[in-house]
């Protein structure tokens, strides 16, 4: 697995760079980036805590096929995991934030 920031959508609110636990995130010129995607361990604060669905986790063939994308959109009550495939399927899994120690 892998992150990827996507620039285009990125408004530079350094959400991310906050709080990545590993301080692997910069922002430069208003966008951020990722220092070494090998040094990135995959525990999704920053896929979570992005406003603007820029950062996407690329899943392994294992998980998801090649190429699919796992992003996520937060709401005070809900936490909505968006994966979409290369074949142009999209799956989604909503997590009641009330009750996610059960997940
Ligand atoms: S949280 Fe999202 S929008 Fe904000 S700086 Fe990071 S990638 Fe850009
Ligand atoms: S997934 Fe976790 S370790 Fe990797 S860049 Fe994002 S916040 Fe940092």
């Amino acid at each position: 697995m892998s992150v990827r920031i996507d620039r285009d959508r990125c408004i530079g609110c350094r959400k991310c760079v906050e709080v990545c636990p590993g301080n692997l995130l910069i922002c430069k010129n208003s966008k951020a980036e990722i220092r070494d995607v090998r040094d990135c361990w995959g525990c999704t604060a920053c896929v979570k805590i992005c406003p603007r669905d820029a950062i996407h986790f690329y899943l392994a063939a294992d998980l998801g096929g090649s190429g699919g994308k796992l992003f996520a959109r937060d709401s005070q009550d809900t936490l909505t995991w968006i994966l979409k495939l290369p074949n142009g399927i999209e799956k989604q899994i909503v997590v009641d934030k009330n009750q996610s120690n059960q997940y």
